[in-house]
């Protein structure tokens, strides 16, 4: 038997006997063809069980390399475990990034679309948008490509949640470089969000909202802005920050990316955490909610009128928008979004005490939770929740009809 295997946060023990660590697409094909029950894992950030196995687990990490860049498509192929921030140090040189990326890079490219991983941005879709060709493992150890261009269940196949089984490979769309510079700005009052929440989100190429919840402001927003952008928060009430800032509070702002306007490639500006230092707290549960984004400042006034509870167990909230796509069980499916985030400490017992109150206040506005982080709704409400629910069951009854990569999350909350 393996050592037991926690996630990145430290809150979650696999439950796998077995963890295989293949480095070589073969391998995978050999170790899916011969488990009774196996399903894939990234980078391990996930704060639930979604990628837990009871039986086997292939960790793809060790499947990372880039294997072609298409400069006249302008699509990357990487094998599915490669980190964003090694993929994006590859692309650089070369002329090409990626259009956005999540506050951190040091997740897997295939773990983070499997869950609809996101950044901020009115216009930018979440990081499962860019795929233009992903290639499965499929139980017989055999391989199966969906692609943009042949159309049919494709749009299903992305944000897959882990029960289309490991994927091989990813095609991702690039695009040219670009600069970012990124600014913080302070003390933006909270009612300046009532009238202003559209435009201030749309004031650069991504924009960040962060508060603790704990004043009548919000402390940070985050302004990520590309040559043609300039924002101008100082006529909302919020003023620029003077020195370096992390959006935890007392977190260390040597952890973070480049800030004070000075501007530097999009890969290292784009999210908020540097790749070699830990992002975020560590010690922390994460959870989210994706509302559509003419909700917003009624959501959040349901959250701002929960502060008192929310406060003494928060590190931070992040306020992101996302563009609306069209993948089948993608939380940003067909609608424009807000996403309301929460850094919570490490007390699972009160945390889950309060969800059940956000959950019931952000369900006038069909809020759909973040697949990769906690949430209490009951499996029927999330399946409600998702209008292709049914043709996503089909494809993964199609491609794995034994269930050989199901586990108990995908049971409860899809099946
Ligand atoms: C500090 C921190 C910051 C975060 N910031 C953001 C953020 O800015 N935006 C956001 O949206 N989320 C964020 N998250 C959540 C995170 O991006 C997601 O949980 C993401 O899915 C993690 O990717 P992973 O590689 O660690 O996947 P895992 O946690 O290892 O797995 C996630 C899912 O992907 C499947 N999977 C993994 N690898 C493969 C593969 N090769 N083929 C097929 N399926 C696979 C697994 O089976 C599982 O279902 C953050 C998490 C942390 C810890």
């Amino acid at each position: 038997m393996s050592e037991p295997l926690l996630n990145w946060a430290g809150n979650l023990r696999y439950s796998a006997d077995k963890v295989y660590q293949p480095t070589e697409l073969s391998q995978v094909q050999e170790i899916v063809r011969d488990s009774r029950k196996v399903r894939p894992l990234g980078t391990r950030h996930c704060f639930n069980t979604i990628a837990d196995s009871t039986n086997s687990l292939v960790s793809m990490e060790g499947l990372n390399r880039v294997i072609s860049l298409d400069e006249e498509s302008r699509t990357v192929k990487v094998e599915s475990g490669i980190r964003y921030g090694d993929l994006e140090k590859w692309l650089y040189p070369h002329g090409f990034t990626l259009k956005n990326l999540a506050s951190l890079p040091h997740i897997s490219v295939a773990g983070a679309c499997a869950t609809a991983t996101h950044g901020s941005g009115v216009r930018n879709g979440n990081l499962a948008t860019h795929v233009s060709a992903i290639q499965y493992v499929l139980p017989n150890g055999e391989l199966r490509e969906f692609t943009r261009e042949a159309g049919g269940d494709f749009d299903g196949a992305i944000v897959a949640l882990g029960a289309l089984g490991p994927a091989a490979t990813v095609t991702l769309d690039v695009v040219p470089t670009f600069a970012v510079a990124q600014s913080v700005y302070e003390d933006l009052p909270f009612d300046a969000l009532k009238d202003g929440f559209f435009e201030i989100m749309s004031c650069a190429y991504s924009v960040s909202l962060f508060t603790s919840w704990n004043s009548e402001v919000i402390n940070q927003i985050w302004v990520k802005s590309t040559s043609s952008d300039s924002a101008k928060l100082e006529r909302f009430g919020a003023r620029a920050a003077n020195r370096k800032r992390s959006p935890i509070p007392d977190g260390d702002p040597e952890h973070c990316t480049e800030q004070l306007g000075q501007p530097g490639p999009s890969y290292d500006r784009l999210p908020h955490f540097r790749l070699g230092f830990t992002p975020s707290s560590g010690a922390e549960l994460q959870t989210e909610y994706f509302v559509p984004i003419e909700f917003a400042w009624a959501a959040l006034s349901e959250i701002h009128a929960m502060q008192d509870k929310i406060a003494p167990l928060l590190f931070t909230t992040e306020v992101r928008t996302i563009d609306s796509d069209q993948l089948w069980m993608s939380p940003n499916f067909k609608r424009k979004s807000v996403a309301i985030h929460f850094t919570w400490k490490q007390d699972w017992e009160k945390v889950s005490a309060i969800l059940p109150e956000i959950e019931a206040r952000l369900s006038a506005f069909g809020a759909r939770p973040h697949w990769g982080k906690l949430f209490r709704m009951s499996g029927e409400t999330v399946k409600s929740l998702y209008s292709e629910r049914d043709r996503f069951c089909d494809l993964v009854n199609q491609v794995d009809p034994g269930g050989k990569f199901r586990n108990e999350f995908v049971d409860q909350y899809l099946l």
